[in-house]
This record gives structure tokens, C-alpha cells and sequence, in this order.
């Protein structure tokens, strides 16, 4: 795909929605960090049904961790990999009261650090709580920019390093959010819905799929 393609779909993609955000639902980067943590393999909404009680009684690392993993799992238990997730958040809390003051720390290293942080949940929580230009690539993303050609990829650190060459500074910060929406809404993955996409002329897919399909 060619650099004016790419231009053009991501000006498309702005103008539809000119700022983006997640749908997991947070009021503080903390807030952010366990909710990424706790969305692998699980939808947004799931995650945001399970902390809306969690985080009114406990939205601070040392409250967390005074929940104890059981306390944890009694709010998470309806979200996949719960008994894991519950394990890791616990892990977490307690690094970031004895190694980072209860903050979270504005620092990759010091992110992928945590126990069941990675290099995507990284990603987000540099972008959406501290505007980084990071771009992370999950399942969604890795999905359109195949499909569309507009950054293909072997595996999600391939499509990340080739987004982050071909994506203009101007649309860094809120791309991730962007594609996100698409893959999870237009570009989804069974069927996709060519016949109402944005971007459908621009898009190098070869097998569109439209209503009477
Ligand atoms: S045209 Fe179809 S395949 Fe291409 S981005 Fe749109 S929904 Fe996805």
C-alpha cells in the first residue's frame, strides 16, 4: 500500500471519530493498568461489569492488595483466566506500593516489568493514560492491517514495528484506537462489513465480503 492510501484512511478514520479512546471504562492510570491487565482474552464490557464494583471499594494499589487474591477473584471470577489475572493483579499492586511509590510508573521497562504486564498492556497504558505515540497491536489491529495491506505482518511485533515506520506523527497517538474500532465493529473477523466500510476503496483486501454475500 502506498503512502497516500495510508494518509487517506487514516484522515477517514479521524474525521469518523477525531478522538478516540478505549471502551474500558478508568478514572486514573491505575485504574487503566488493571483493567488492561485484566481484559486478555476477554471484552471490554466484561472487564469494565467486573471492576465497576472492584474499583468503588478499591482503586489504590495498597487497597487492591488488601482485597488478597480471594478478595480480588470474588469481583473478577466472571472474566476468563480469573484465578491467573487475580494472582498477577496481586503481584502487581505490590510492586507498584514497594517499588514505585503506588504510582505507575510512566516507564516501559518499569511496565513490562509487572507481573502480567506485557508489551501490548504496555503499550496501551503509555498511550492512553500518558499519550505516548506507542502503537499496540492486538488481535484487531494485527487483523485490518493485513487485510487492508496497510502495514502486513508476519506476527503483532511485525505489524507494531511497521506501524510505527508508516504511521505520520500526526496520527500516532490515537492510530491504535482507530483500527481497534475497526477490527472490532467493520472489520470484523468472520465476515466483514465491506459493504459499509469507510475505508472500502482503499482497502487491498482481495476477499471483500458485501451484504448479498
Ligand atoms: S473493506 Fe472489508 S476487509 Fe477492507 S477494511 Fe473494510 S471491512 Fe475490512
Amino acid at each position: 500500500m502506498n503512502k497516500e492510501k495510508r494518509i487517506e484512511i487514516l484522515t477517514r478514520l479521524r474525521d469518523n471519530n477525531p478522538q478516540p479512546t478505549t471502551e474500558l471504562l478508568f478514572d486514573s492510570p491505575f485504574e487503566l493498568l488493571i483493567s488492561v491487565l485484566l481484559s486478555a482474552q476477554a471484552t471490554d464490557v466484561s472487564v469494565n461489569k467486573a471492576t465497576r464494583p472492584l474499583y468503588a471499594v478499591a482503586n489504590t494499589p495498597q487497597a487492591i492488595l488488601d482485597l488478597g487474591v480471594d478478595g480480588v477473584k470474588s469481583y473478577i471470577k466472571t472474566i476468563g483466566l480469573f484465578n491467573t489475572k487475580a494472582e498477577n493483579v496481586i503481584k502487581t499492586c505490590r510492586m507498584l506500593v514497594e517499588l514505585h511509590n503506588s504510582e505507575v510508573p510512566e516507564d516501559r521497562a518499569a511496565l513490562e516489568a509487572l507481573p502480567g504486564v506485557g508489551r501490548k498492556t504496555a503499550n496501551v497504558v503509555l498511550n492512553t493514560a500518558f499519550g505516548w505515540p506507542t502503537i499496540a497491536v492486538d488481535t484487531h489491529i494485527f487483523r485490518v492491517c493485513n487485510r487492508t495491506k496497510f502495514a502486513p505482518g508476519k506476527n503483532v511485533d511485525e505489524v507494531e514495528q511497521k506501524l510505527l515506520r508508516v504511521v505520520p506523527a500526526e496520527f500516532k497517538v490515537d492510530c491504535h484506537h482507530w483500527f481497534i474500532l475497526h477490527g472490532r465493529y467493520t472489520c470484523i473477523a468472520r465476515k466483514p462489513r465491506c459493504g459499509s466500510c469507510i475505508i472500502e476503496d482503499l482497502c487491498e483486501f482481495s476477499e471483500k465480503v458485501y451484504p448479498e454475500d
